[in-house]
């Protein structure tokens, strides 16, 4: 009876339409799809097939990282959103859950990613792990432009003129505030002549 029970049970889990709060795989996801795709040298496990991250009640077992069945891949929610599993873990766990699509099930094989003790290393995951831990290469500042050059330009002239002003006018009287613009404008001309790229 308990057994039937839990037949019954996993037959209405497996019945019962997605959660509300499932999700649709997210770009990193469908890129670990991709790769699955590839690890298996498929263009599809099947037709039409469902991608969604689920809450753990939406799982047929709760407590598993996937699950793939019909011709749906999930991923548990708590999984995904849990930080000490990485991307290739995740990643590899998705082209595991490929693999069952195409009718593999589960093997004792060391290293084999049907395995289900999770020690194998997929290439495809673990290059695009790697790529998604490198940060970007800052992009080079594009050398400025001929009106961004003539902007500067002109604002290193206003400030020679205006450095050419205060010190005639402190030829004449000594004031700290002029003096201290002075320096404020020194400061400003160093800045904009360090801006000025040398044209080659
Ligand atoms: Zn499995």
């Amino acid at each position: 009876m308990r057994r039937f029970l839990s037949i019954l049970v996993l037959t209405l889990v497996c019945a019962t339409p997605p959660a509300a709060s499932a999700r649709p795989f997210n770009e990193a996801e469908q890129t670990s799809y991709q790769i699955g795709l590839s690890h298996w040298g498929v263009a599809a496990p099947c037709n039409n097939v469902q991608l969604e991250v689920v809450p753990a009640t939406a799982m047929g077992d709760a407590g598993a990282a996937g699950e793939a069945w019909w011709c749906a891949i999930r991923l548990r929610d708590t999984y995904v959103d849990d930080p000490r599993w990485t991307y290739q873990q995740k990643c590899q766990t998705v082209v595991h859950e490929v693999g069952h699509l195409l009718g593999h099930g589960h093997t004792d094989e060391p290293g084999n990613i049907m395995s289900p003790s999770g020690d194998a290393t997929v290439p495809g995951c673990h290059a695009e792990a790697l790529r998604r831990a490198t940060p970007a290469t800052p992009q080079p500042v594009a050398p400025s432009s001929s009106l961004t050059s003539k902007r500067l330009a002109k604002r290193i002239g206003r400030l020679e003129n205006r450095r050419a002003v205060l010190r005639r006018a402190l030829r004449s009287r000594h004031s700290r505030s002029l003096r201290r613009k002075l320096r404020s404008v020194n400061r400003r001309l160093r800045v904009a002549r360090a801006r000025v790229v040398p044209m080659d």
